[in-house]
Parts: structure tokens; C-alpha cells; sequence
């Protein structure tokens, strides 16, 4: 296994457009490291040029300690699995494994009998070794995609949204079996999607990509917790964050539905910044009912009219429209386009404990823990609420 290590990788194409603009990433012996963004955001273009399918424009890849930027796939001994895995129709599991042995002519027949066994076993897939992939399900066909990456004894495995082709619980499946043999065998592992569910159930680290910048590349709950601009915040969770105007004055911020309280340390940071974009994640609400009284005070509560719940058994969310005013309307906008959603702009989501009765069509009040919120500033996008070792953005 090896580490990899992407040093200010640039990416130009031939018509001059930049897919990749000063990428740097060390991905560490044995991590699943995940690339995530929008469609377009050169996820996949990063890729093919670990595995060396596309030119490097400037900048360095090192895999295991050795820049390999101009060797040519076959040395690089890397594996990637694809999308649609790529098998022969006509040969069994057993050969569709040992193929990658058989084109290397350097193994013995009892040599690589011992290797497909092996890794039918860690796969398992011993009892399929004679079928036909057209016989195998989606998922079977997946494990069959890895055992030739694992027979081959690759450095690291590079995946291109293998899952998509999946149903939504075949790909639920599939993910945790990815994570689980990627653990166990200790593999490095650079694995694109555009899920962000996926990126961040899977990752041991995830990279935010958009337009071919680097925005952040953490832990799936620094990720969540301590996003560095908006588009992140925006990007990673579902529902998705909710963004809305805040006049901050001294200590408390104005936002549509309530003025709230927010620490000094936050205060002294944001003054006099005009109007900026507070961020509140749908748990960062309750129904005002279910919270301790001690945590509540005039300030924290509002009353908002609800108008769809959805009850989903160990949670619910509920849906307050909501107008954004003028001032910050062709922020959201912008932000909308890019993530593909509609809903920034409309509606408040509110997350309420499975125990709440609130209703739709009912007026509620509902609680909000400030200590939580992000202030975005509107402009940059940047999150000002962050302390400064915890900024990694690159655009
Ligand atoms: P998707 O999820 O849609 O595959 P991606 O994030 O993987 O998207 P890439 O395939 O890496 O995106 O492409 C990044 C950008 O580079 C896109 O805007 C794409 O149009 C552009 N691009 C890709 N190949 C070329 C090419 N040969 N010439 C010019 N531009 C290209």
C-alpha cells in the first residue's frame, strides 16, 4: 500500500479551461479518502490523473514516495473500479478474478488458483466461482469488480462512482461493504461520488470540490460542524443547512423570525459587518414544548406557522415558509443554481423531536440554539464564526 500525495495539481485542458486549479491533497497509506463536489467540479478529472489517464498540467503526483507524473497507467500499480464494473460477460467469477494474473504472465497456474480463492473468500463469493457475471446481482458484481483489484495486489484503489448504478438499498449495501473491506484489508483508497450522504458515511476524510478548487478537506464531522465557507455548508447535509439574513448589533442578531443571543467571542468577530447570512442546521431548532425551560428564554423561541410535517418515525421535519428578503436574495440564488435546490429561498426546515405534536397548519413555537448557528459573510461566503486554524479554503 502507499500514500499519495497531490501537490498544487493544475489541470488545463486544450480549449484553456482549468478543470483543476492548484490542487494539493495527501491522501495517508491506507485512508478512504473521498472527492466529492457538483457535477463539473473535476472530481473525476483528479482521478484520471492519479491513475494516469489524463496529462498532468503542472504540479505533483507522488504515490508511495515516487513522483510518477510521467508514468504511464500499467506502472503505476494502482486499480480502479468502475462505474460499470467492467466485467467479461463471457468468463466465470474465477476468471473474471484472475484475468489482471493471467495478462501479468508472471504466476503460476497454482499461484494464482490460491490468489482467486483467497480473495473469493474475503469477498465472498466462493460459491459463486463458476457463474457467468450476467447471473450475479448488482452487488455481486461490485465484489467480483474488487476482487481483480485485490488479486492484483494494487498499491491503492481508486473507485469512480461505482454505486450509481444501484438501487437506493443495494447502494446502502454496497457502502457499508465497501467500508468494511476497505478497513480490513487497509487499503488506500481514493473513492469519487457526487453523494454527499455517501462521501460522508463512507470517508475517513472527504474533499470538497467546486469548480476545480479545492474548498475543504477534513473528517466527515469537522465537515459538518465547522464548514469554512457557505457552499460547504450549503453542500454537506440533508436538509440542507438553512440560511437566513442576520443584522448582527453588539451581542445579539437579528434574524426574520426572532433576535438571538450570541457568544462575545462570535460578537467581537462579526461587528460592523453590515448584513451577513446566519446559518442554522435543522437540529438547531425544537419544538419549543420539548426543550428544558431552563434553556429557554424569550430570545431563543418564535412562532412560525408550520405548514408540512413529515413524521418519519425517529424524527420529523417540518416546513415554514418563508420569504428572503431583497438584501440577500441573489446570494441564495447563486448558491441554489449551484447545488441544484430550490427550497434556500422559501422555506425554513425545522427538525422536531419525534414526540412533538405539532401539526401542520398550526401555529408553534419553536425553539432555536444560537450557540450553534454559523454567520456567513455574504460576499466571500467565508464563515466567520470559525477560528482561524480551522479555515482550509481555497476559493
Ligand atoms: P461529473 O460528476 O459530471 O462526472 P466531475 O466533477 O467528475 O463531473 P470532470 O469530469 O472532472 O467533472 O470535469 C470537470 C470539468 O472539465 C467539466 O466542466 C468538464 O466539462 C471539463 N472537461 C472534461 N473533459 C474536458 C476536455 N477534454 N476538454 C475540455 N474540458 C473538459
Amino acid at each position: 500500500m502507499a500514500a499519495i500525495e497531490m501537490k498544487n495539481i493544475v489541470k488545463e485542458y486544450g480549449d484553456g479551461f482549468k478543470a483543476v486549479n492548484d490542487i494539493s491533497i495527501d491522501v495517508d497509506d491506507g485512508e478512504l479518502m473521498i472527492l466529492v463536489g457538483p457535477s463539473g467540479c473535476g472530481k473525476s478529472t483528479l482521478l484520471r490523473m492519479i491513475v494516469g489517464l489524463e496529462d498532468i498540467t503542472s504540479g505533483d503526483m507522488v504515490i508511495g514516495g515516487e513522483r510518477v507524473n510521467e508514468k504511464a497507467p500499467r506502472d503505476r500499480n494502482l486499480a480502479m473500479v468502475f462505474q460499470n464494473y467492467a466485467l467479461y460477460p463471457h468468463l466465470s467469477v474465477y476468471e473474471n478474478i484472475a484475468f489482471p494474473l493471467r495478462l501479468a504472465k508472471v504466476h503460476s497456474e497454482q499461484d494464482i488458483d490460491q490468489k482467486v480463492k483467497e480473495a473469493a473468500e474475503t469477498l465472498e463469493l466462493t460459491e459463486h466461482l463458476q457463474r457467468k457475471p450476467g447471473n450475479l446481482s448488482g452487488g455481486q458484481r461490485q465484489r467480483v469488480a474488487m476482487g481483480r483489484a485485490i488479486v492484483r495486489e494494487a498499491r491503492a484503489f481508486l473507485f469512480d462512482e461505482p454505486l450509481s448504478n444501484l438501487d437506493a438499498k443495494l447502494r446502502g449495501q454496497m457502502r457499508t461493504e465497501i467500508a468494511r473491506l476497505q478497513r480490513r484489508m487497509g487499503v488506500t483508497t481514493v473513492y469519487v461520488t457526487h453523494d454527499q450522504t455517501e462521501a460522508m458515511t463512507l470517508g475517513d476524510r472527504v474533499a470538497v470540490l467546486r469548480r476545480g478548487y479545492l474548498q475543504q478537506c477534513a473528517e466527515p464531522r469537522e465537515l459538518y460542524e465547522q464548514p469554512v465557507n457557505l457552499f460547504v455548508a450549503g453542500f454537506i447535509g440533508s436538509p440542507p443547512m438553512n440560511f437566513l439574513p442576520a443584522q448582527v448589533r453588539g451581542s445579539q442578531v437579528e434574524l426574520p423570525f426572532v433576535t438571538v443571543e450570541i457568544p462575545a467571542s462570535v460578537a467581537e468577530k462579526v461587528q460592523g459587518r453590515g448584513l451577513l447570512l446566519a446559518g442554522i442546521r435543522p437540529e438547531y431548532f425544537e419544538d419549543a414544548s420539548l426543550v428544558d425551560p431552563a434553556k429557554r428564554s424569550r430570545r431563543s423561541t418564535f412562532n412560525a406557522t408550520v405548514d408540512v410535517v413529515e413524521w418519519l418515525g425517529n424524527e420529523q421535519y417540518a416546513y415554514i415558509p418563508y420569504e428572503a428578503p431583497s438584501e440577500v436574495e441573489k446570494e441564495l440564488a447563486a448558491l441554489e443554481e449551484e447545488l441544484d435546490s430550490e427550497a434556500l429561498r422559501t422555506q425554513l426546515v425545522v427538525s422536531l423531536d419525534a414526540a412533538s405534536r405539532i401539526r401542520r397548519g398550526e401555529r408553534a413555537e419553536i425553539f432555536v440554539d444560537p450557540s450553534r448557528m454559523h454567520l456567513f459573510d455574504p460576499a466571500t461566503g467565508d464563515n466567520l464564526t470559525l477560528s482561524p486554524s480551522g479555515s482550509h479554503v481555497a476559493s
